[in-house]
């Protein structure tokens, strides 16, 4: 862990969200419903070097910037994580959670498993939900249906998916997508949980005070 990550931990306020799904599991829908059902939520803008899709904006669904831009910030140690997924770079800036944090929003990162490890490996604290396909042959009716993917890329997307599939073990917590209302009532009911942990209590003066007498 670099100094700044671990300063960064320190200070951390709000429940981190992590959550990594394979393409065409409907991650992308399940995160907007979630952003409507917690106002506290916040989502980490992550930066990427692929090519926009039609319907997505700069600085909403990513940063969209060049190789070059991303390996600059990447050697100015800029990212929380940063990795290779398909053949583009994804990474969390450290801008895009930190504001949001320390304002005491819970935070929502959309990770790939590459990026689980490293925040695993720095130990960092949060909630760790992988989301499956009901099964392969939907996940890839999903994705051809997006109608943005190449065959080639659809092809890709899957392998990539079956490996994070098996990665499973890394995860605090697994939902199968069969409904997206019903994931996004369980990612809630974790939510809930997890900001229940007596790890994560902070008494305030009042309700010490008041229960003790
Ligand atoms: P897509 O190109 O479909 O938007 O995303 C491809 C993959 O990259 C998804 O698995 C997504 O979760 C992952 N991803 C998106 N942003 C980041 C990030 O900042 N870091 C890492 N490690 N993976 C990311």
């Amino acid at each position: 862990m670099t100094k700044k990550q671990d300063e960064w931990q320190m200070t951390q306020k709000g429940l981190p969200i992590i959550i990594s799904a394979p393409s065409g599991t409907g991650k992308t829908t399940t995160c907007k419903r979630l952003t409507q059902r917690m106002p506290d939520l916040r989502i980490a803008t992550s930066h990427t070097t692929r090519k926009i899709r039609d319907g997505e904006s700069d600085g909403v669904d990513y940063f969209f910037v060049s190789k070059n831009e991303f390996e600059t910030k990447r050697d100015n140690k800029d990212f929380l994580e940063w990795a290779q997924v398909h053949t583009e770079y994804y990474g969390t800036s450290f801008e895009s959670i930190e504001k949001p944090q320390q304002e005491g929003f819970d935070i929502l990162l959309e990770l790939d498993v590459q990026g689980v490890d490293s925040l695993r490996n720095m130990k960092f604290d949060g909630a760790y939900i992988l989301i499956l396909p009901p099964s392969i042959e939907e996940m890839t009716k999903r994705l051809r249906k997006r109608g943005t993917e190449t065959e080639e890329s659809i092809e890709r997307r899957t392998n990539t998916g079956k490996e994070e599939i098996k990665s499973y073990k890394k995860y605090d917590y697994v939902i199968t997508n069969f409904d997206i209302e019903e994931t996004v009532e369980s990612i809630l009911a974790i939510v809930h949980a997890e900001k229940s942990r007596v790890s994560r209590y902070i008494p305030t003066s009042n309700d010490i005070k008041e229960l003790l007498g």
